[in-house]
């Protein structure tokens, strides 16, 4: 069993990573330690996978709607740009800091090569709890964010976009104060955002929707009907609720939920349309009537065939893995398993369908959105989701078949096909000077 290496022992640990236990850097590291034996003469540049091209940390100071001033911490990460420009979301949340930014860039230069997008990877953060925020602050802190980066951020540089607590109004805003202060409209510098303002049709719930199309596919490949299939997700956001109901108008019945407001059990199924209105008029699914509450750690033994981590990082550990039922998770957060649970769903014969490829429906279509702003040509959604379907499962079905050839588990597979793209990139083009 590979575990994570403690900071400690490893000679290349950057001074600044606190390395506690559950750090998703640290996670990252022990991924790509199980992949270097796969890279053959790659594996010279494999260093370049662990250690962040470059790392931004900036001051936002916002005037409160009270007249006080309060300071917040910012980050933008770039991971590695070899195959491209920066791309990868920007999270507002009280925990986030350059230990978890570091991780989420990383793993987007992994699932943008997993996928065959022209993208290096990238992620940024505020630690803020937003809900405490209003309106007008909520929009202060974005602008003053968005010109804090601008020096590392533009169109052919590195392209944010949504993720956790972040939305298509905070994408409006970043885009306007970008090309304020470039002097022009670059709609291209963020992805994710309001139709109008260069948005792309099919972006909000692209995510949730390759997290079915994959999921989809990895089911028939073992022999389990999604039709009738009991779901559990956890994170019932962006990601996970239009998951939850795409599963749920294919036949299958979501029994659980969980989110940060609690958790929610219905044997014969969730009435998911009714409980999506619940959470977008209370924003959680706590207080929804027609289910029975399910309490704490209940929700990882609930009787499922499917299980879909929606939420943060970190939530599937050693004990969690023992406990599921599942027959296959379907990573719909970034980083949701460790690697000693990993080690435990080989073991007991659980497939799971790693983040990098199941999650990447959201940036497969973020990258459409950049394409169409350039030609300011827009596609149907029908286009969008065919051409969304085409590439994703065309690159699950890649990593499988890698998977297969090297007997290895998806997650080894899909970082096999993904950092042999990003370091082939790297040997062509050299070191400079
Ligand atoms: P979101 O803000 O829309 O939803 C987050 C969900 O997680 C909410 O339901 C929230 O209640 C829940 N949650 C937060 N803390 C929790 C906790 N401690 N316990 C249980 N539930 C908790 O965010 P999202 O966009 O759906 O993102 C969810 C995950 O998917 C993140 O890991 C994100 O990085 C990943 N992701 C998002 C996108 C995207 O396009 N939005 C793309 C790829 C990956």
């Amino acid at each position: 069993m590979l575990q994570p290496v403690p900071p400690a022992t490893r000679q290349d640990q950057l001074s600044y990573i606190t390395g506690h236990a559950d750090s998703p850097w640290l996670t990252y590291l022990a991924q790509v330690d199980r992949v270097v034996p796969y890279l053959g003469p790659l594996a010279r540049w494999a260093e370049t996978l662990r250690r962040p091209k470059r790392a931004l940390i900036v001051d936002v100071p916002i005037e409160m709607d009270d007249g006080t001033v309060r300071h917040f911490e910012g980050f933008r990460v770039q991971h590695n740009l070899s195959r491209g420009p920066g791309k990868g979301g920007v999270r507002y949340h009280p925990q986030v800091t350059l230990e978890e930014v570091m991780a989420l860039a990383a793993w987007m230069t992994v699932k943008n090569a997993a996928v065959g997008l022209p993208y290096g990877g990238a992620k940024g953060g505020i630690r803020v709890d937003p809900t405490q925020l209003s309106h007008k602050e909520l929009e202060r802190m974005t602008r003053r964010y968005t010109s804090e980066i601008g020096i590392v951020i533009g169109p052919q540089q590195d392209i944010p976009a949504p993720d956790v607590n972040t939305n298509p109004q905070i994408m409006a805003w970043m885009m306007d104060t970008y090309s304020m202060n470039i002097g022009g409209t670059a709609t291209g510098v963020v992805t994710g955002k309001p139709i109008q303002l260069g948005g792309s049709l099919g972006r909000v719930k692209a995510t949730g929707r390759g997290v079915f199309e994959v999921g989809r596919e990895a089911a028939r490949r073992i022999g389990l009907p999604v039709q009738g299939a009991r779901i559990a997700v956890q994170g019932f956001g962006n990601v996970g609720g239009v998951a939850a109901e795409l599963f749920a108008e294919a036949g299958a019945k979501v029994v659980a939920v969980q989110d940060h407001t609690g958790g929610l059990y219905k044997g014969d199924g969730l009435d998911v349309v009714r409980l999506s209105a619940h959470v977008r008029e209370h924003h959680g699914v706590a207080g929804f009537q027609d289910a029975e509450v399910l309490g704490g750690d209940d929700f990882w033994g609930v009787d499922c065939d499917i299980l879909i981590p929606a939420a943060l990082e970190g939530q599937l550990t050693e004990a969690r893995a023992r406990r599921t039922k599942a027959k296959m998770v379907l990573e719909g957060a970034n980083g949701p398993t460790l690697p000693a649970a990993d080690d435990v769903f080989n073991d007991r014969g659980i497939l799971v369908v790693p983040d990098v490829i199941c999650n990447a429906g959201g940036v497969t279509v973020s990258y459409f959105e950049w394409v169409q702003d350039f030609s300011s040509f827009f596609w149907s959604e029908d286009e969008i989701n065919a051409r969304l379907e085409r590439i994703l499962v065309g690159a699950f079905v890649a990593i499988w078949e890698t998977a297969e050839r090297l007997k290895v588990p998806l997650r080894t597979a899909a970082f096999v096909v993904a950092c042999e793209r990003v370091l082939q990139a790297r040997a062509e083009r050299g070191l400079y000077p």
